[in-house]
Parts: structure tokens; sequence; C-alpha cells
């Protein structure tokens, strides 16, 4: 018989030894918001707020962003809410943003790049909001930036959300560049969130939508998991945390091997929050890095996979 799944969190993440790492809820929807809370979410770790963005004909107002934002981080008192500011371009288009019409949007004006080169009152109007929201809510408001793939890049942006009373602010790593010098990142931002989506797609130039081409896109891809590690040290050394808001956080195995790689907060779609905290239970932060060395070390995703399962006591 399979087991019956946890449908919630049964506690506050941590591994059998008590490390904590919280397990958060990535939201692209609003209806999301009330599964991550029936599910246990610790916080949010990813609010894509391309959900206010897309679908409309205007850009929403800085009162009407300022209410939805608040209104989301009111369910999470006291917990982490780190809010990503657009992430517009690439396959995600909008009528009044005409310049993202591009013949290569994946490697063009996407996320930050839109507001550091052509609109920063857009960037302007979105941190005023999330400002304005921080300034009311009980939760830990945090904001972050996507596609960040230089030092300058990061303290531009700090520079302006600090500007908007913005006390907490990251930077999403998701370019691979962004990855090598993550230790230079970690001196103008106080936290980075792997996005390993993007991370995969731009490491082994592979679309990341393309089914044709998901042996390459794979989580378990030790060059990948390379790139995290990189990561994961330069916060260790930084004192400063490392989240993980990519699709990998929500495999229990691999989400064992991204606390092994240094890996301190950890953001997934809420339906598989349970599934992941039951793991952690079970497998110590000396495992965790165990299954990490074993899978970085490995020829392959499939050999990755198994190696580490084999360390954390799982089936193949
Ligand atoms: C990622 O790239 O892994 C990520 C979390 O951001 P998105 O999926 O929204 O691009
Ligand atoms: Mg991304």
């Amino acid at each position: 018989s399979t087991p019956r799944r946890p449908r919630r969190l049964v506690g506050p993440g941590r591994t059998a030894d008590g490390v904590r790492i919280p397990l958060l809820a990535n939201l692209d929807t609003l209806e999301e918001v009330e599964h991550a809370v029936a599910a246990g979410a610790e916080g949010v770790g990813l609010l894509r707020t391309e959900l206010l963005f897309l679908h409309r004909g205007t850009e929403p107002g800085v009162a009407e962003q300022a209410a939805t934002y608040l209104a989301i981080a009111d369910r999470f008192p006291g917990r982490p809410v780190v809010i990503r500011t657009l992430d517009i371009g690439a396959d995600k288009q909008v009528p009044y943003l005409p310049e993202l019409e591009e013949p290569n949007p994946a490697l063009g004006l996407r996320g930050l790049r839109l507001a550091r080169e052509v609109r920063p009152e857009l960037l302007d109007r979105q941190l005023e909001a999330i400002g304005r929201a921080a300034a009311r809510t009980e939760a830990d408001l945090r904001v972050m930036a996507p596609m960040v793939a230089v030092p300058e890049e990061a303290a531009w942006f700090a520079a302006r959300a600090r500007a908007y009373g913005l006390r907490t602010v990251g930077v999403m790593v998701e370019v691979p560049a962004a990855a090598l010098a993550a230790g230079r990142l970690l001196r103008e931002v106080d936290f980075v969130s792997i996005g390993t989506n993007d991370l995969a797609q731009y490491a082994f130039a592979a679309e990341r939508t393309s089914g044709r081409l998901a042996r390459l896109n794979d989580p378990w891809q030790p060059a990948l998991l390379e790139l995290i590690r990189l990561v994961g040290e330069a916060g260790t050394a930084a004192g400063r945390p490392v989240g993980v808001c990519g699709e990998a956080a929500a495999d229990p195995a691999l989400a064992a091997v991204l606390v092994g790689l240094g890996a301190t907060s950890l953001s997934m779609a809420p339906a598989v929050l349970p599934e992941v905290g039951d793991l952690l239970a079970r497998v110590t932060l000396d495992q965790c890095r165990a299954a990490a060395e074993a899978a970085r070390a490995a020829a392959d995703p499939q050999e990755a996979r198994a190696r580490a399962s084999a360390v954390l006591g799982l089936g193949p």
C-alpha cells in the first residue's frame, strides 16, 4: 500500500539533529496564499508579483499594489515574506511594456534589467508599494530582485530598495555569473535566493519549458549542484542566508542535498511542503552534507540521485 502523504507540515522545518531550515511557500497566484497557510508554510520565500501585472491592459497603481502586498503579508504575521520585484519578459508579455518584444527575450530585458535599462520608474512605484506594506504589516517583509547577473546590479537595486525604507534586501541567483560572484553579491545585499529553474536554463543553454531538453534541465545535474555549492559556501563565509526557491527544492531528496550544499531555507509550491518537511526531519545535517558530496561527484543526474538517495537511506 502507498503511504498516505501528510497534508500539512507537522512542525517547523528542521533536520533530525535539530538544524532549523524554514520551509516557505512560492506563490504565483492569489489562490496559493490560502494553500500556503493551510499547508503550514513558515512564510513566503517567493511572491511572484507578476500575478498582479499580467493579464491586464495597464500597470497596477501603487495603492492597488500596496493593498495586495499587505493582504498577503498579513496572512503571515511574524514570518518572513519575500516579495520579488517584477520578473516580466521572456515568455511573459504585457501590452503596456512594448520594449519587451525582443528577438531573444530570455537573454533580453528580463527582470531587473527592464528597470535598470529602460523603466526605473516602474521599479520605483513597486518599491514604494512594498515599502508601504512593510510599514503596516506584522510580517517580516523582505524584497528581492530577479535576474541579477553582476554585483553592480545588486548594489543598484539595494540602494533603491533602501530608499523606500525596505530593510532586508536580497537578490536571486539564477544567472551562472551571479553564482560565480555570490561572495561579492553578498557584500551588497542581506540574502540571496537561488532560482534553480533559470540557473539550470542558463547554465545548460537549454530553454526551461522545452520537454525535449528536460534531460539537460534536470535539477540533479552535477554541474548545477556545483554552482549551488558555490553560493552555499559564499553564504556560509559571509554569515548570510541562502534560500532556494526554484523547483529543485520540491524534490525531497534534492531538498536534503540543497541543505547539504549550504541552503538555509527552502521555498516551494505549498502542496509539496509536507513531504519535504517529513524527509528533512528524518536526516541529519551530516547526512545532507554526505548526500551533497555524493551527488556532486556523480557523472550524471541519475547517478547523483541514486548516490544521494543511498546516503539518505531512501529507495532509488
Ligand atoms: C527560478 O528561476 O528558479 C525561479 C524561482 O524564478 P521563476 O521560476 O519565477 O523564473
Ligand atoms: Mg527565475
